[in-house]
């Protein structure tokens, strides 16, 4: 188990709310996003500002984080690739138990859950797999720039909102069938008359 590092500026210190159930505290902050935070198609960069609204309720397990992160996250359109931002505005509220209060949970032989629950260690607490847990699993898994976003030609890559027109020239599959026989080298022909319909629909 990885031991809370004081410095972290996601660690707070719960001697800030104190342990008599229902002190309270509420606080505000601005930290730079830890790395790694987000999925393979949108990430929030590592420095970029997660701000957060949290509010410390002392409670007699342990520690109750009610909040919100907002943050911003980029990546690009799993359509046409072009760079967005996805805006993050997340709540949550989670237990952090006192550690004393797990063990004596664990011993009396309590279930799974137990081990899920974060932790309160050596007075601190650890936000950072909280807010992994509540915003890189909400993070949409095929971000798109906008919903009707048209893509890219699935022939040959062109960017079909600069051209809705954009189309390829069917060839009968027949005609393709005779030039093979008559050796002409049908897909080179196709290819070169592809590059010219996409250059002359650029011009
Ligand atoms: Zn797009
Ligand atoms: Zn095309």
């Amino acid at each position: 188990m990885n031991h809370i590092d004081p410095a972290s500026p996601l660690v707070l210190d719960t001697k800030e709310v104190g342990r008599r159930p229902g002190s309270m505290k509420e606080l505000t902050r601005t930290v730079g996003a830890p790395a790694d935070f987000g999925t393979d198609v949108l990430m929030i960069a590592q420095g970029q500002p997660l701000e957060l609204e949290l509010r410390l309720e002392s409670v007699m397990e342990g520690v109750l984080v009610t909040g919100t992160v907002r943050a911003s996250a980029t990546g690009a359109c799993v359509r046409c690739l072009d760079p967005i931002d996805v805006p993050v505005d997340q709540g949550f509220q989670e237990l952090f138990v006192w550690a004393d209060r797990a063990s004596h949970h664990q011993e009396v032989g309590d279930t799974d859950d137990e081990d899920e629950s974060y932790r309160i260690e050596n007075d601190l607490i650890d936000l950072e797999p909280m807010l992994r847990d509540a915003v890189v699993t909400t993070l949409p898994f095929q971000p798109v720039c906008r919903e009707d976003c048209p893509g890219l030609c699935s022939q040959c890559g062109f960017r079909l909102e600069d051209d809705p027109e954009h189309a390829h020239e069917v060839i009968d599959p027949r005609w393709a069938a005779l030039g093979q026989l008559q050796g002409l080298g049908a897909t080179a022909t196709d290819e070169t008359k592809h590059d010219q319909e996409i250059q002359e629909k650029r011009n």
